[in-house]
């Protein structure tokens, strides 16, 4: 099986108009004015993730391939830090201008800039694609992903031995999203996946775990679409941050808050899907020259000590070279 990544076609990008250029003060004044009244719901994509050495998402393979470089790469998505983005907005959260965040990554940070533990779910944060942070198996037995990657290290030895390799030579692997990574002439058909645990108690053995997110091809679950559709009806606006929107169920949800006639407003360098949608709004600037500084102005005075310290946190770590 292999999947490839949705794009936005052609004809639509080089038919879409360049937003006019604004100043980098200009951009903070505007989406301070329109985060003020509160209320607002955010929606965020791959962009957002990138400053935390994250590259957009990519496909995968077979399960045993695609195990094998997941396993390697998961523990730099582990590791990954929140970046300003992220951490301006958790501030913005937590002071309640935002109401809450549904976002296209499946990386946790946005709740780890939460001070969140990335395996529970968040009542603020609706993960549409699911989270690298779980596996499943087809009977939906659920187990945090940082235990499995302990399962398979005990039983692929010389696997962990490569993993531990790479860790200590300090180099730069590619990751994406979905916690995959180049291993270019690296054999993976001595690869063991670890079954279910619960069905082995059970008595079932052939079941295999899937990290809990929604690969491309896939769609999302009716809970999940339920409660984005519900998530858009509830807020007073929308700001859309860091996102090409080039999968349906993030780009349907600018369309039905426009339906609702909530003011919608997207920040992104680049062209996204929803740019030509009348009633949309768009900065075309990178989301985190601009948040930070919103933050900032928003929360000034509040003296609170967590939101301090979450706009004093977050590293740029960069994407590395192809
Ligand atoms: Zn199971």
């Amino acid at each position: 099986m292999r999947l490839s990544v949705p794009s936005i076609p052609l004809e639509i990008l080089n038919t879409v108009g360049r937003a006019q250029e604004i100043s980098l003060k200009a951009a903070i004044e505007r989406v301070v004015n329109f985060l003020t009244p509160g209320n607002t719901t955010v929606l965020t994509g791959a962009g957002v993730s990138v400053d935390s050495g994250i590259r957009a998402y990519r496909g995968n393979d077979g399960r045993q391939r695609y195990w094998s470089r997941a396993y390697m790469g998961y523990q730099p998505i582990h590791r990954a830090w929140p970046n300003p983005t992220h951490y301006a907005l958790a501030a913005l959260m937590y002071t309640t201008f935002i109401k809450d965040i549904i976002t296209q990554n499946v990386d946790g940070l946005h709740a780890k800039a939460s001070s969140l533990s990335v395996e529970e779910e968040h009542p603020q944060i609706l993960q549409l694609h699911g989270s690298l942070h779980n596996v499943h198996c087809q009977k939906y037995h659920f187990e945090p992903r940082a235990r499995y990657q302990y399962r398979i290290s005990v039983i692929n030895p010389k696997w962990k031995q490569l993993a531990d390799d790479l860790e200590n030579s300090r180099i730069q692997l590619r990751t994406n999203p979905d916690g995959d990574i180049e291993l270019p002439g690296i054999r993976f058909d001595d690869f063991q996946i670890p079954p279910c645990e619960m069905c082995l108690s059970e008595g079932v053995v052939e079941t295999t775990m899937k990290p809990s997110v929604i690969f491309f091809g896939e769609s999302i679950s009716n809970p999940a679409r339920d409660d984005s559709f519900a998530r858009i009806e509830a807020c007073d606006q929308l700001l859309v941050v860091g996102t090409t929107l080039a999968t349906y169920s993030a780009f349907r949800l600018v369309k039905h808050a426009l339906e609702l006639n909530k003011p919608v407003l997207l920040l992104n360098h680049g062209p996204t899907r929803a740019d030509k949608l009348a009633g949309v709004d768009k900065i075309e600037m990178h989301s985190g020259q601009v948040l930070h500084a919103v933050a900032e102005l928003l929360t000034a005075g509040i003296g609170d000590e967590e939101v301090d310290r979450m706009l004093s946190s977050g590293i740029v770590t960069p994407v590395p070279p192809e």
